[in-house]
């Protein structure tokens, strides 16, 4: 069975929610994952950020708007009076949850119960919508088979087992709706798998059904070998191999989130990416075989730290590595690039929630120095970090930009470079004019 994920634009209104129908309803039997609705997820973000202010009047404020938003997308999402009245009943149940929230003591699980609800309206609405058009939909509740564990890692073997036990208790249908994004943790508790995270709901579940191709529909044709948002004229891309999706994926293409490639990968499910506003286009295919050669996509991810250690004892700085490393493993912090000469390390993080302590544990075994704002550049293309004339190609394109980092090596198909944020837009439209195949 095949697994399609509809991201927020794609189910953003009532006119596309219908054009998505149409996509899903060709008679063969699917597992279908949708996002909330365009918008949704930054209201109930800004609710939580209200209540964790202890401001009730502003979330409150937030909460009616989006209730009369969904109240609307009711009225003109059905045909019959019936079913405009099931509808009202999904709206008004999950918004008396909503509010009951602004009774209660914030915490981080008030927060992950308030942003699970743009799924969760979502799905039910549109499982009514399927059912009201005559077609044999059933509903799936993520929250019973989707788990992350204490490491906030997706537990697969729990998902495995639980998704085929939700699928048999929901009984034979032709479309299995279900939440992307939220799932529960270690403690039971409602969590999510961060911001954008449907995509990676549809290949977890694309693994622990042994699914024949996984299909994220969104609002653009499919990989772009430039991010659109910053440059213009990208074009894009027909075919990347896992290696190269994961890359870009994971520094920064907005178009997947980070992890969603692994899943498919390992059990060697193909991805296709696909625009729901023009079904007919092929889009981009991610499989294990990649096609072309050179300089095939670059991406960017904000928000990175880097931090330089120059160590005190100049000569013989023997274990100092071992003792940064440690540091950053204490504290739970991942870093993506490192860089290293005699007596220094340079390294980059983007989980600045432990910086401070970070730093100060550092200053142990040498002069520290940070900057923040910072964006890794990654240029992504098969083997390109063996082909000769690729670093010169790139270094040329960025001659007029400081670069504080270069990452060559680590991986066969990525080269990453560190710049200012200010300097993204610029570098990555360099890079599209003068190293891009185009
Ligand atoms: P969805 O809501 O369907 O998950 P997203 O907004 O998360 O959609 O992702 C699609 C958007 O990603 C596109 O509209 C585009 O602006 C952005 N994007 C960033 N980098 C790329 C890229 N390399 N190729 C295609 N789209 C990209
Ligand atoms: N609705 C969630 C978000 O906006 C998840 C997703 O869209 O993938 O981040
Ligand atoms: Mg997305």
């Amino acid at each position: 069975m095949k697994v399609l994920k509809f991201g927020g634009t794609s189910v953003g209104s009532p006119e596309n929610m219908r054009a998505v129908m149409g996509i899903i309803a060709n008679g063969e039997q699917k597992l279908v994952v949708l996002s909330a609705m365009s918008g949704t997820t930054n209201s109930l973000v800004e609710i939580a950020n209200y209540l964790h202010k202890k401001n009730k009047d502003g979330a409150r404020l937030v909460i009616s708007q989006l209730e009369q938003k969904y109240n609307k997308v009711v009225t003109e999402l059905y045909k019959t009076d019936e079913k405009k009245e099931k509808g009202k009943k999904i709206i008004t149940d999950i918004f008396n949850t909503i509010k009951s929230y602004t009774a209660s003591e914030f915490s981080e699980v008030v927060e992950n119960a308030i942003v699970a609800q743009g799924e969760l309206i979502s799905t039910a609405l549109f499982t009514e919508l399927m059912v009201e058009n005559g077609y044999k939909a059933a509903y799936l509740p993520a929250l019973e088979f989707m788990r992350i564990d204490s490491d906030k890692a997706a537990d697969l073997f729990y998902i495995r087992e639980h998704i085929a036990e939700v699928l048999k208790n929901a009984g034979e249908a032709d479309y299995y709706i279900t939440q992307g994004f939220i799932c529960r943790n270690a403690n039971n508790e409602i969590d999510n798998l961060q911001r954008g995270g449907s995509d990676y709901t549809a290949t977890l579940i694309g693994a622990a059904i042994d699914s024949e191709e996984v299909e994220i529909w969104t609002d653009i044709d499919g990989f772009h070998n430039n991010d659109p948002r910053y440059v213009e004229n990208t074009r894009k891309i027909d075919q990347l191999s896992f290696d190269e999706a994961a890359e870009l994926a994971y520094f920064g293409a907005k178009i997947l989130h980070p992890q969603t490639v692994l899943p498919a990968k390992l059990q060697n499910i193909p991805v296709r990416l696909k625009n729901t506003m023009n079904p007919s286009d092929s889009g981009t295919l991610i499989a294990s075989q990649s096609s072309g050669k050179g300089i095939k996509a670059v991406a960017a991810k904000d928000g990175i730290t880097a931090i330089k250690v120059r160590s005190y004892r100049m000569l013989n700085a023997y274990g100092f590595m071992k003792n940064l490393f440690e540091v950053f493993d204490f504290f739970k912090t991942s870093v993506d690039m490192v860089t290293t000469s005699e007596v220094a390390v340079s390294l980059t993080i983007d989980n600045t929630k432990h910086l401070n302590e970070i730093v100060a544990e550092l200053k142990e075994y040498g002069e520290v120095e940070v900057d923040t704002n910072m964006s890794i550049i990654c240029i992504v293309g098969d083997m390109i970090a063996e082909e000769k004339g690729i670093a010169t190609k790139i270094f040329d394109a960025l001659a007029h930009i400081p670069i504080r980092m270069i990452s060559y090596g680590g991986s066969r198909h990525n080269i990453s470079v560190l710049v200012s944020t200010d300097l993204k837009k610029e570098t990555l439209n360099a890079l599209s004019k003068y190293a891009l195949n185009n």
